[in-house]
């Protein structure tokens, strides 16, 4: 606990001085969300920690960063110079989640922040889950003992029997990260395959993707805008050449028949690409895409297929201080 207040003092103190400002000058942060939940406690557990920020954490995240930082358009940021002596920041979501258009929109237009979302377009619109949301909230329990069991021989089939003390569990801190040690463990799994065991979960009401009508409101909204996470979410690096042009092509066909100004960048699912992801990406003619490698965008330094940021968990949304260590962190010289 020490080491974390010393972290926050040490954030708080780098994003107030004269240093921090400068460092920052003519650089950007470019904070990576997933889902806001309603609950700040149910975010909080290790296996949601990463990807979860509850409501009110984001609320008071939002109105922290808006302290510190200029929080811009993510395109601008990117194109042109700062014309402002404050820090510049962009908030991007990643794969399209359902809550981005109920919980987290409402707040960001409350606060009349820009965010940029990033779908994986095969999702949108339908009720399929993303396989470590179907699967970790599954063993979690959230869908009864009956789920847990129909889904356990498929797992255990598939080459990764889950750890047998998970079944009597109760539901505390320790079998949330056993859920999540385990979801870490199904990443090498063919995407094929992952994508069959999510199909075998219990549906989650509402569904877990927003719906196409929910991008063309939030975009209306001018606060929003879109941007392309693959199709079916697989691991753009491990796909055959014509798997790899077909996702992108129809990732990117979705979005440009649903949006009216779709973002010219590009956003790695689970941050994995390649030589041949970034040069798919660049027949297409889009000029930069976004990685998960933590760091500060610089427009000198940054490689512009493999744009940095930084990520924000439950554990940081509602410390915002440790999010100025984070950024003083990444933004160091040998980074
Ligand atoms: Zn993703």
């Amino acid at each position: 606990m020490l080491k974390r207040a010393l972290k926050m003092a040490a954030g708080a103190l780098y994003l107030r001085s004269g240093s921090g400002k400068q460092a920052l000058a003519d650089r950007a942060v470019i904070l990576m969300l997933h889902r806001v939940v309603e609950s700040d406690e149910a975010a909080s557990l290790p296996h949601r920690n990463e990807l979860c920020v509850g409501q009110h954490s984001f609320d008071r995240l939002l109105g922290w960063l808006k302290r510190h930082f200029d929080i811009c358009e993510l395109e601008p940021l990117l194109t042109t110079p700062s014309s402002s002596d404050r820090p510049r920041l962009a908030l991007t979501f990643d794969d399209g989640w359902h809550d981005n258009a109920t919980l987290a929109f409402p707040i960001l237009q409350r606060h009349q922040v820009p965010a940029s979302i990033f779908l994986s377009t095969d999702f949108i619109g339908t009720r399929q889950g993303f396989w470590w949301e179907s699967i970790g909230e599954t063993l979690w329990g959230s869908f009864g003992l009956a789920a847990i069991d129909s889904l356990l021989p498929r797992l255990a089939a598939s080459g990764k029997p889950v750890p047998e003390l998970l079944r009597s569990m109760p539901q505390n801190a320790d079998r949330s990260r056993l859920v999540m040690r385990y979801l870490a463990s199904l990443k090498d799994l063919p995407a094929p395959t992952l994508q069959a065991l999510a199909d075998s979960c219990p549906l989650s009401d509402p569904p877990q993707a927003m719906s196409w009508a929910q991008v063309t409101e939030l975009e209306q909204s001018g606060l929003i805008r879109f941007g392309a996470h693959g199709a079916s979410h697989a691991l753009l690096d491990c796909l055959s050449p014509s798997q790899l042009q077909q996702d992108i092509s129809r990732s990117l066909a979705a979005i440009a028949s649903h949006c009216e100004q779709p973002l010219p960048i590009y956003c790695y699912p689970n941050g994995n690409y390649s030589a041949s992801v970034t040069a798919c990406i660049q027949q297409h003619a889009l000029p930069f895409a976004l990685s998960t490698r933590a760091g500060i965008y610089s427009a000198q330094s940054s490689m512009p297929y493999g744009l940095p940021r930084i990520g924000i968990s439950q554990a940081v949304a509602a410390a915002p201080a440790l999010l100025g260590w984070r950024i003083q962190q990444a933004g160091r010289p040998h980074h």
